[in-house]
């Protein structure tokens, strides 16, 4: 078998939640490139299903499916289903941005159902699944930079992103032994409809070159392969882990030393 060809998903039947647009529609495409029928959900029909349209017209197996994730009935029918559900990637994820003693509990709410009640519901529903079903599996959610190091203005945000962590440890504690493998994946910051208002401002690019030491935005396409990778016999033996995929944004720092000539220490 070809190097390669140790990273196929050939077989494996993938749900993608929060496929429509950014990081997880770039994930379901290089899902599905990678072989697996890859299902994608969200709760926008339409770009989904021209997304799954267009993976389908290059020969590929993808579908869409209509998925409200804080809607516990509607996300209990999609995972059943799915029986032979191999894989679940959880991308789902809202954020509101503003001083923490004023968000309402509307924001508050939706952030936490969204985030993290909704991932860990979705985890449970599909790990049910994969232990009914006695052949392992693969749950992979979607975290973020500030798990490790935050930031003003985003407080529930960070704290789900944080949560998601805790679940990730927990889940592949409690699972390993069923060969279900269970982490996280962390971008720093990707350029989406999520984050281009922040990052647009040339304040922010000023920041960024003192925080991170790869010059430029993440793009979505920047985290897909690592999914491929953790949804893949090749991680098999990698769980519990959060993973970073930020361009050194949360491993580096920067100081004003510059070397002379011959400053040797
Ligand atoms: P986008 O806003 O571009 O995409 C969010 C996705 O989540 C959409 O597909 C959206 O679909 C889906 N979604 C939101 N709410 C629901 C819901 N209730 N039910 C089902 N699907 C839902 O964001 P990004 O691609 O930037 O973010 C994706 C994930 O990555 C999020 O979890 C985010 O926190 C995380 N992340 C992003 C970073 C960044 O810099 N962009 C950095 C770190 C983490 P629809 O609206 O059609 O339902």
């Amino acid at each position: 078998m070809g190097a390669y060809l140790r990273f196929s998903l050939e077989g494996r039947t993938v749900l993608i939640v929060g496929a429509s647009r950014g990081i997880g529609l770039a994930i379901a495409q290089e899902v599905a490139a990678a072989g697996a029928r890859t299902v994608m959900g969200a709760r926008s029909l339409a770009p989904l299903r021209a997304a799954a349209a267009e993976l389908v017209a290059q020969g590929l197996a993808a579908e869409a499916v209509k998925l409200d994730v804080t809607d516990a009935v509607n996300a209990g029918a999609v995972v059943a289903s799915l029986p032979e559900l191999d894989g679940l990637v959880f991308v789902a994820g809202t954020n509101v941005r503003k001083a923490f003693e004023t968000y309402t509990e509307e924001e508050y709410t939706r952030i936490v159902d969204t985030n993290l009640n909704a991932a860990s519901r979705l985890a449970r529903l599909a790990g049910a699944a994969m232990l009914g079903r006695g052949r392992g599996g693969k749950i992979v959610f979607i975290g973020s930079s500030n798990q490790v190091t935050s930031l003003p203005y985003l407080a529930p945000y960070a704290m789900t992103k944080a949560a998601l962590g805790g679940l990730t440890r927990a889940l592949a504690a409690e699972w390993g032994r069923h060969q279900i493998q269970v982490n996280c994946i962390a971008p720093g910051l990707i350029w989406t409809d999520l984050t281009a208002r922040v990052l647009s401002d040339p304040d922010i690019a000023a920041w960024r070159e003192g925080v991170q030491p790869i010059q430029r935005w993440g793009q979505p396409a920047d985290i897909a392969p690592l999914a491929v990778y953790l949804l893949g016999p090749v991680s098999d033996f990698v769980t519990g882990q959060t993973i970073a995929v930020d361009g050194g944004y949360t491993t580096t720092k920067v100081w004003p030393f510059r070397p002379a000539e011959d400053d040797a220490g």
